[in-house]
């Protein structure tokens, strides 16, 4: 039997990525959906032939518990409420995987882990970008040092259209703006390239064009980190200019994706020549590789603890820009890279 995942809150990343993603898996499928509007329980019903019983709303989210047709619920809600959602998941006896970033406090993220850990569930973080070959070449040359050691990574993910949804905009409902949202695809990429937790970390905001758009988060940031041996990754994120790219400058040459961070069309280069990699369904090999641990009892490579790191780093990256200080990350998660 296929594993029957839920998703949870039904917009634009369920319905243009997740649901058709779960369409060429062989060891998942989608079998039921959570929402809060009623239109779209009926739309989502008719065209994936779902059951009323597999149905459920905010309200009825607790009665999964007695549903064995669904054993992951997959968290696609706005940032502050993955918490509320993946405890009560969890409690409820399921899997879960949970969109990026974990949380939008560690506080929430350490709940969050707590719950699946004493519920015997698993919990696993979104990051559809390791299964990505592109992705994977990077670490692949970053952390094994295949053009030498790595001293200096860009990382820039910048997003001008189609993020301007009103709670990306609200502080309490994202955690912050564009540097939990797509920055941390950033902080992401620079840590599986070079293969190492950052020890510190330093931070500057963009001034702000629109003050009444972004009147509650930042509309862009430069950030660096800082590893052990000197390597800086300096990283660049924005809602107000559109770059994506992942970059290692190693001992003998450099290795670049860009686009880097895109669901298609990624594009890699190294100092010798085009880097032949295939473009495949991320969320397909991402969904499909999560039920692949639960059904031979592994442990996920994108693991509740390595968002909880991100979140991690996140907090310390605001304080870098709200004081304008280095901050060290000691007691950070030492979450393995990938
Ligand atoms: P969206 O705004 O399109 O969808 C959010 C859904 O949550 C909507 O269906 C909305 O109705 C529902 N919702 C339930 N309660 C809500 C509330 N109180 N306020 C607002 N909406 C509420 O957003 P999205 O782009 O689908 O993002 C959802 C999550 O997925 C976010 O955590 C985001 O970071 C993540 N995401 C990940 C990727 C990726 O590549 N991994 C891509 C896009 C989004």
């Amino acid at each position: 039997r296929k594993l029957g995942i839920a998703l949870v809150g039904l917009g634009k990343y369920s319905e243009g990525q997740l649901a058709p993603a779960l369409e060429e898996t062989r060891l998942c499928k989608l079998a039921g959906i959570v929402t809060g509007t009623p239109e779209k329980a009926e739309k989502w019903k008719k065209k994936y032939n779902l059951p009323d019983k597999n149905v459920y709303t905010y309200q009825t989210f607790d009665q999964m518990a007695d549903n064995p047709d669904i054993d992951i619920v997959y968290v696609v809600l706005p940032n502050s409420l993955h918490a509320e959602y993946v405890i009560r998941a969890a409690r409820a006896g399921k899997h879960v995987i949970c969109e990026k970033p974990l949380a939008t406090s560690v506080a929430d993220g350490r709940r969050m882990i707590e719950a699946c850990q004493k519920a015997g569930r698993k919990l696993s973080v979104g990051y559809r970008l390791h299964f990505d070959p592109h992705n994977r070449e990077m670490m692949r040359l970053g952390q094994q040092k295949v053009l030498g050691a790595v001293k200096k990574i860009y990382a820039q993910n910048g997003q001008k259209e189609g993020y301007d949804t009103p709670w990306r905009l609200n502080k309490k409902l994202a955690g912050g703006g564009p540097l939990p949202d797509v920055g941390v695809y950033c902080i992401q990429g620079a840590i599986y390239t070079k293969g190492e937790v950052p020890i510190a970390v330093s931070a500057k905001y963009h001034p702000k064009t629109d003050l009444k758009k972004f009147k509650e988060v930042e509309e862009g940031m430069d950030f660096q980190l800082h590893f052990a041996d000197g390597t800086v990754a300096e990283c660049k994120t924005s809602y107000n200019d559109a770059y994506n790219q992942l970059r290692g400058e190693a001992d003998q040459g450099w290795f670049e994706l860009s686009p880097a961070y895109a669901y298609s069309g990624l594009k890699g280069q190294t100092k010798t020549g085009k880097m032949e990699q295939p473009n495949v369904n991320q969320q397909a090999r991402q969904m499909e590789a999560f039920a692949d641990c639960i059904l031979n009892n592994r442990e996920t490579t994108v693991p509740g603890e390595m968002g909880l790191r991100d979140v991690q780093l996140v907090e310390a990256i605001y304080r870098a820009a709200d004081t304008g200080q280095k901050v060290p990350t000691q007691g950070i998660i030492q979450q393995a890279f990938d």
